[in-house]
């Protein structure tokens, strides 16, 4: 969604409800991503404070189960007409001609507030590496592979 601003920047005080949904292209959004939040000035600072939330698929990590999570991204930029700064940070953002596009900024902030792993439970026992079992089921059966130096150790520790 494009949204105009220009009264925003130019009105002090002035806000701008933002309430919408976009479907964001890719296999592992399930849902559309829904925006709440506003663009507000406050003594001449624009600022875009909103959240964004949509089922997010993927996988355990550990089990490799199929996993649905539904998740809440912040989103949080300071707008600004013109970058003055050559090192800016993700905070400030250029509105060209006082319109900005809401999609791109916040699945820009998704990608980057999605954690690289998921794992279906915290204990999650994972596959076994030699049969490929989900040991959350139960133990499958194969002899536990004893490295000789741990053997060892342990003979050292009494067990
Ligand atoms: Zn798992
Ligand atoms: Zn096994």
């Amino acid at each position: 969604m494009f949204v105009e601003l220009e009264s925003v920047f130019n009105n002090d005080g002035s806000s701008l409800a933002i309430d919408y949904s976009y479907s964001l292209d890719d296999e592992s959004i399930a849902t559309p991503v829904h925006v709440v939040g506003e663009i507000f000035n406050k003594t001449g600072i624009v600022t875009l404070k909103a959240k964004a939330t949509f089922d997010y698929a993927t996988q355990c990590a550990l089990c490799c189960k199929p996993l649905v999570r539904h998740a809440t991204v912040p989103v949080h930029h300071i707008l600004l007409t013109e970058i003055q700064d050559e090192d800016f940070d993700d905070l400030y953002v250029q509105v060209e001609n006082m319109r900005l596009l809401v999609d791109d900024l916040v699945s820009e902030d998704i990608w980057l507030a999605i954690p690289p792993r998921f794992v279906c439970k915290e204990d999650c026992k994972g596959l076994c590496a030699q049969c490929g079992a989900d040991l959350n089921e139960g133990p499958c059966g194969c002899k536990k592979v004893i490295d000789p130096r741990l053997a060892a150790l342990e003979q050292l520790l009494g067990e």
